[in-house]
């Protein structure tokens, strides 16, 4: 007999049943794959989840269906909770009929993902099949939108989650340290680019978690430049962004090289950069704000005066997506502080962006510890 592992899906969408408890609604409409992946283990490109206090769906056309039936049938805890169910002819037609035969009334959609336009033609959709509309006073289901009811699940990192990430970490790192000896004069950014997303794949990486990028010399002061045309000359700075996507996670690392002769005032930059990532790090642990970690940065890097070429936030959270809660930057009035939980990850990612001198940016991945943190992206060459 085959044992199959039991897994942490369960523990997820009880937690959802509980949010859908604590916001009176009857049933949930999950749309944003990120969040069907955390759910249920399908990951395919399309795809609907719907869930009630007693019922699971994952709506998967013809397409996905092995795949979906697969991915519930790999834990034998999914498989008696999750029901796949392929739509003989619409997707909404399909959850129409689900939600009409649940006979729930206040349904919760993800605001952020469904189009407006497909949030009136199912809102449409369940008012017309409603044969009682004109005899009661308000018999119609309603579509309530939600936000982040999934994403604060996802925001603290469970075991399983953990261990994939910290797997990713190692093997970004081992990439990393293979980065340095591309970068020579008179090879191009674009090649690279290349060079580093063949690692990536080499060191087991399914894809690349964005686009590449390689910034040198002036393109170093522009944190998002993209890889292009130009030949790396002596006395660049050069900063390599990659990230990797293992298992579904996201990793995300960076570091600046210099290549000869070095110049001091670039010197100067990198040395900044490296003690404020630093000082970030050190200010890791449960019940710090993730505001404050920015803070920490920022004020190293404001002595060394570079506040002002410090122009976006220290870091953003991993994990499904390359870019996830928390957020941590500075603090912004209205928005809601994120105290640090253990089991939350997210990159440590200061900068200094100078026109005339170049720009460094150095970033590690950390994890949120009971202590206060590791750096699972921990590289040599830092
Ligand atoms: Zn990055
Ligand atoms: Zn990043």
């Amino acid at each position: 007999m085959i044992t199959r592992p039991s897994t942490h899906f369960l523990p997820r969408l009880s937690r959802v049943r509980g949010e859908l408890h604590a916001a009176a609604l009857d049933a949930f409409v999950v749309t944003h794959p990120a969040n069907i992946r955390y759910l249920t283990g399908f990951s395919g490109s399309a795809g609907l989840v719907v869930i009630t206090q007693t019922r699971c769906d994952l709506v998967v056309d013809f397409r996905y269906g092995i795949a979906a039936r697969a991915a519930i049938a790999s834990s034998r805890d999914l498989e008696s909770a999750v029901k796949v169910v392929i739509p003989p002819e619409s997707y909404d037609d399909t959850l129409v009929a689900l939600l009409r035969e649940s006979e729930a009334f206040r349904i919760g959609i993800e605001a952020a993902y469904l189009p407006v336009s497909r949030f009136n033609r199912l809102s449409m959709a369940l008012a017309n099949g409603v044969p009682t509309q004109h005899s009661t006073p308000d018999p119609c289901p309603i579509l309530v939108p939600t936000e982040r009811l999934v994403e604060r699940g996802r925001l603290i990192k469970d075991a399983d989650e953990i261990g994939t990430m910290k797997e990713a970490g190692r093997r970004i790192a081992a990439a990393a340290l293979e980065v340095p000896a591309l970068v020579r004069e008179g090879r191009s950014e674009l090649e690279i680019a290349s060079d580093i997303e063949a690692i990536l794949r080499r060191v087991g990486f399914e894809r690349t978690a964005f686009e590449t990028i390689v910034a040198s010399g002036p393109n170093s002061a522009r944190p998002h430049a993209r890889p292009g045309a130009r030949v790396v000359a002596a006395g660049d700075g050069v900063v390599l962004d990659f990230g990797g996507v293992y298992d579904g996670y996201c990793v995300d690392l960076t570091r600046t090289v210099q290549i000869g002769p070095s110049r001091p005032e670039f010197r100067r930059l990198l040395e900044a950069v490296a003690e404020a990532q630093t000082a970030a790090i050190a200010a890791v642990r449960p019940g710090v704000l993730a505001s404050e970690v920015d803070r920490a940065a920022r004020d190293v890097l404001t002595r060394h005066g570079l506040g002002e070429a410090f122009g976006h936030g220290t870091g953003h959270g991993l994990g499904l997506e390359v870019h996830e809660e928390p957020r941590v930057g500075r603090s912004v009035t209205g928005l809601p502080e994120t105290p640090l939980e253990p089991g939350m990850v997210f990159t440590v990612e200061p900068g200094a962006y100078v026109e005339d001198i170049g720009g460094v940016r150095i970033e590690d991945d950390v994890l949120v510890t009971q202590a206060g943190c590791e750096v699972i992206t921990r590289t040599a060459n830092r």
